[in-house]
């Protein structure tokens, strides 16, 4: 049997993306790549949800200031599906560290802190937006936040030309 290539991954437009008003810019960016949202929600998480969301990082220095972040306002919650979707949004959303990502990049092109910065000042990295790192984080992480009966399953005008 032929494996699919086509994948769900999980995008989190986090709360500094919600208060800067970039949640048209960043689904626009996924739109246009021809990405489809099979799943949308807004919610503003706890700690305890926090640390299930970002349990690999309990154990980090900068877990704290990561769940002081990710609590600070309301989160929306996406679900992408597309050709190999993981690693293709990974690629628009660019590296965890806003001052590498590279411009084009919704990180590179709306933010700017680095590291280093970060560690000094005791404050979060701000990076406006969270995506699954591998297909299997996908699966838990889309376990975690969403009901099945709230992933949707529909065909895209033109879809047939973008995959
Ligand atoms: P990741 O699971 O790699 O997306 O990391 C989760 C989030 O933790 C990142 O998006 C950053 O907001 C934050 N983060 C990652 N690495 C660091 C670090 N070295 N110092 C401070 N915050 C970090």
């Amino acid at each position: 049997m032929v494996e699919s290539s086509i994948q769900q991954t999980l995008v989190l437009v986090k709360p500094d993306g919600i208060y800067r008003g970039l949640i048209g810019n960043v689904i626009t960016r996924f739109e246009n790549a021809g990405l489809k949202i099979v799943g949308m929600r807004m919610r503003w998480i706890d700690k305890d949800f926090s640390k299930r969301h970002y349990s690999e990082h309990l154990e980090k220095t900068f877990y704290y200031t990561l769940e002081e972040y990710i609590t600070a306002g309301p989160v929306l919650a996406m679900v992408l599906e597309g050709v190999e979707a993981v690693e293709v949004v990974r690629k628009i959303v660019g590296s965890t560290e806003p001052k590498s990502a590279m411009p084009g990049t919704i990180r590179g092109d709306f933010a700017h802190i680095n590291l280093a910065h970060a560690d000094k000042t005791k404050k979060a990295v701000c990076n406006i937006i969270h995506a699954s790192a591998n297909s299997k984080d996908a699966a838990n992480e889309i376990m975690l936040w969403f009901d099945p009966m709230d992933l949707h399953t529909y065909k895209r005008a033109g879809e047939e030309w973008i995959r």
